[in-house]
């Protein structure tokens, strides 16, 4: 949205019927939503559209922090590369790391389901074990949901959180100076995705056998194909893609500490080049961010090498790592990493500086170049 909160949609093809949501792309089409809603009238609204989650006053209790996130069979998972156990997992996550990003703590959650009338009941149960543990492991439970017939599998969910400290944790607040840092290390999404695109083919036959060989498949049953030398990491990345879990413990440490510390946070579900330029231009900041400092998980590393693909690259472009990326005064960084030391937390790593280059985002390669980053990450249309 443009700061007169009107959409930056022009032209003449506005209303024309052939201009489709292809021409204008996710972030495009969310504008032009938004640009049509009178955004942030209400006093009880701390927080509206455009970061990771809603922030609403709630009577004298602490604000209530609301998100949403679907998974879609076709656009977000296939039938022959996840089982229902991770479908349910990842649905959580996806919407907790939400709630963590704004630093809340979780409520609970509402799941709308759409499945074909021929799944078998197992994948109902092995899906709602998946949410079960995710819940278990992040806080939070079940509030309700909807049911319905569909085509393709989508699990919907929305959750609810409570703040977690005194105020909610924005992607609006970097400042030039502060460090950029991010929590554990990225890469794992996507070298499990390309593991599965390699050695879990598409396979053949009706749709009726696919899904029941989807409501038969475990998340150990992933292990099987992957090649002796690189199983365990490759299994590892595999796991990261298909059940990532939230940073819900050290983004409530987080949230409880002084002003400005973190002086923004978001979580990195789009990928990095793309989340980082996101931070950049809320803030109307610039960031550069160094390739070498980025923190590449070494079954990331492994697998990379083993594949012969970069691994650095697939480090930054990585998505669904549910990491949180956060800004922090340089003047705070000692004392807030000492803090994350003591209580047991991932620790953060610190890859870059915040610039006054309002919302250009840059990455330094090793041998000094640089390329820009841009927030086009995964396009949905
Ligand atoms: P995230 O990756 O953190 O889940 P998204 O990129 O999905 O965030 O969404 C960015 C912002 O746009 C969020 O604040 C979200 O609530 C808002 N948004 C996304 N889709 C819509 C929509 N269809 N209508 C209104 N707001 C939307
Ligand atoms: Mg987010």
């Amino acid at each position: 949205m443009n700061k007169s909160g009107k959409s930056s949609v022009k032209g003449r093809h506005k209303t024309d019927i052939s201009y489709s949501v292809s021409r204008i792309g996710e972030f495009g089409l969310i504008e032009r939503i938004l640009g049509k809603f009178s955004i942030g009238n209400r006093r009880s609204v701390l927080v509206g559209p455009g970061d990771d989650a809603a922030v609403i006053a709630a009577g004298k209790g602490r604000p209530l922090v609301l998100t949403t996130d679907m998974l879609v069979e076709g656009t977000h998972f296939r039938l022959e590369w996840s089982c229902p156990e991770a479908l349910g997992f990842k649905a959580v996550t996806a919407n907790l790391s939400d709630i963590a990003a704004m630093g809340g703590a979780p409520v609970g959650i509402v799941v709308s389901l759409g499945v074909p009338a021929s799944v078998p009941i197992k994948v109902i149960d092995m899906l709602y074990l998946g949410i079960s543990n995710a819940l278990s492991r992040s806080g939070g439970e079940l509030l309700g949901g909807d049911t319905v017939r569909s085509e393709r599998i989508t699990v919907c969910v929305a959750a609810v959180g409570n703040l977690a400290g005194d105020r909610p944790l924005l992607r609006s607040g970097a400042r030039k100076g502060d460090k950029v840092c991010v929590t554990g290390s990225l890469g794992c999404a996507e070298m499990g995705l390309v593991l599965l695109k390699r050695y879990f083919p598409r396979q053949r036959g009706s749709r009726r056998s696919a899904i029941l060989s989807w409501a038969r498949r475990g998340i150990g049953d992933f292990q099987s194909r992957i090649p002796r030398e690189i199983r365990r990491d490759g299994y590892a990345c595999i796991l990261k893609h298909l059940m990532p879990a939230p940073r819900m413990r050290e983004a409530q440490l987080l949230a409880r500490q002084g002003v400005r510390t973190p002086s923004s946070m978001m979580d990195v579900s789009d990928g990095l080049s793309s989340d980082l330029s996101q931070l950049a231009r809320a803030s109307s900041v610039g960031i550069e961010v160094f390739e070498d400092r980025i923190p590449i998980h070494p079954s990331a590393v492994r697998t990379a090498g083993h594949l012969g693909i970069s691994a650095a690259r697939a480090a930054i472009s990585s998505g669904e790592e549910y990491e949180l990326l956060l800004t922090v005064p340089p003047s705070r960084l000692k004392n807030l990493s000492r803090t994350m030391k003591q209580a047991g937390a991932t620790p953060l790593a610190v890859i870059g500086e915040v610039t006054g280059a309002k919302g250009i985002t840059y990455l330094i390669h090793p041998d000094g170049r640089r390329s820009r980053l841009t927030h086009a990450g995964f396009k949905h249309f």
